[in-house]
């Protein structure tokens, strides 16, 4: 067996690199940490758009490549790499995409998907409410069948970018006298439509990344359902399990990796070279193999989509572990600098520019979003182990 890179996939994986260096080195962004997920460049998507690296998995009959989801793991990986800003494609194309693909009519599929691969629609989460995150099938907003419409009224929380976002795919109650499992569905809702509105949200870092979505008497034509009617919880788990399986979990914070390296490297105290200091060595070192078993572990997701079946167990699995190394990473990255470590973007001792206090801060947050570790474990037990549910 040959773990190795096709040539094909290593000349993709330099395009993709000589793209963003050029990218970098011409001034049009800085790389940045988060930048996949709070880095919206309706401009720098449009450009990876023309390189046809947006649905490249998805069928030639509507635009794509047919590609595996190795190949678009090596361009995800890169752009993580480089902390490129693609929040705008990066829903659609890892997950959303995917659903409509799935589980949209044909009228969806050719409206919807050539939009996504061109880089003009940006579409964003709205599962999550105020009293609905790890039980998702308790949410509440409500879709009423009126004529050839439904209205919708509740709200969404943590929905991530609603101030860039087109459309919301969206997950509302049709009925409400069924099991809790068996009334959702899923829409497609346009950002635009009267009686929707949202309050940022500003995280621990200070960033207003997300929102608050109400919407008040939301009149939806029924053409902007996803699937089947009250099949809405089953089609989001299959996305969830798309959406925890990326790169992102491990490489999210890939630049502070890079610079606390760089700094150790260049950095003596008291006289003596940081390197040589054996704890931060080892502590290096083992962020290092923590780092090389994780993409592992990606790649084997990677495999598992390639099989054709949604990679809800290995998914699990590698949420789990990532997102307790960017933890660690950031955990590390904080003992390392001492107190210079929690200064801010904007203080002028601040080393790599806040990077290390905005990783750490964050970092509390990434075994919550998209499914906290309990939640994840809950699964590899259940499901993976065959252990029985509670
Ligand atoms: C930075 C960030 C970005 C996000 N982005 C989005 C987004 O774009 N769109 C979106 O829809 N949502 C988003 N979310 C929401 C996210 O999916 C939820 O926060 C998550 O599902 C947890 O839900 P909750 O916050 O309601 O916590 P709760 O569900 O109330 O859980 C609280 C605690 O109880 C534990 N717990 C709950 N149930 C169980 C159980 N059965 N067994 C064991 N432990 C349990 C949890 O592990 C957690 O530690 C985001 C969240 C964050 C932090």
């Amino acid at each position: 067996m040959d773990f190795g890179f096709s040539e094909e996939q290593n000349t993709l994986r330099q395009e993709v690199r000589n793209f963003l260096e050029g990218e970098i080195t011409r001034g049009l962004w800085k790389p940045g940490c988060d930048a996949w997920i709070q880095g919206y460049d309706p401009a720098f998507t449009k450009r990876v758009a023309q390189r046809g690296w947006i649905g490249l998995t998805w069928p030639k009959e509507y635009g794509g490549q047919e590609r595996s989801f190795i190949d678009r793991l090596v361009v995800t990986e890169e752009m993580l790499r480089y902390g490129a800003p693609a929040a705008c494609h990066w829903f659609t194309d890892r997950q959303i995409g995917g659903s409509i693909l799935n589980y949209g009519s044909e009228e969806q599929k050719r409206e919807f998907l050539p939009k996504i691969m061109a880089g003009e629609l940006y579409v964003g989460l709205g599962m999550s409410e105020p009293e609905s995150g790890s039980d998702l099938a308790s949410l509440k907003t409500r879709a009423t069948e009126d004529g050839d419409a439904y209205v919708i009224n509740g709200q969404k929380t943590w929905t991530s970018g609603a101030s860039f976002i087109k459309h919301i795919d969206l997950f509302a109650r049709t009925d409400m006298d069924a099991p809790k499992h068996r009334g959702i569905s899923e829409f497609l809702v346009p950002m635009d439509l009267p009686g929707i509105s949202r309050i940022p949200m500003i995280d621990i870092t200070g960033t207003e990344a997300w929102n608050d979505v109400f919407f008040d008497n939301v009149r939806v034509p029924k053409r902007c359902m996803i699937g089947e009617k009250n099949r809405g919880f089953y089609q989001v788990i299959e996305q969830l399990a798309y959406e925890r399986g990326g790169m992102e979990r491990l490489m999210g914070n890939y630049a502070l990796f890079d610079a606390i390296i760089t700094f150790v490297k260049e950095t003596e105290c008291d006289g003596r070279a940081l390197s040589q200091d054996a704890i931060v060595r080892h502590k290096l070192a083992q962020l290092q193999v923590e780092f090389e078993v994780g993409r592992l572990l990606m790649y084997k997701v990677a495999t598992v989509m390639d099989e054709g079946r949604p990679p809800t167990v290995e998914a699990a699995v590698s949420k789990s572990y990532a997102t307790a190394f960017e933890q660690r990473l950031a955990n590390t990255a904080m003992e390392i600098l001492g107190p210079y470590g929690v200064l801010q973007a904007g203080s002028k001792y601040a080393p790599f520019e806040g990077l290390a206090s905005h990783s750490y801060l964050g970092s509390k947050g990434y075994s919550l979003q998209a499914g906290s570790r309990e939640i994840l474990k809950n699964i590899i037990a259940t499901r993976g182990l065959g252990l029985p549910t509670d």
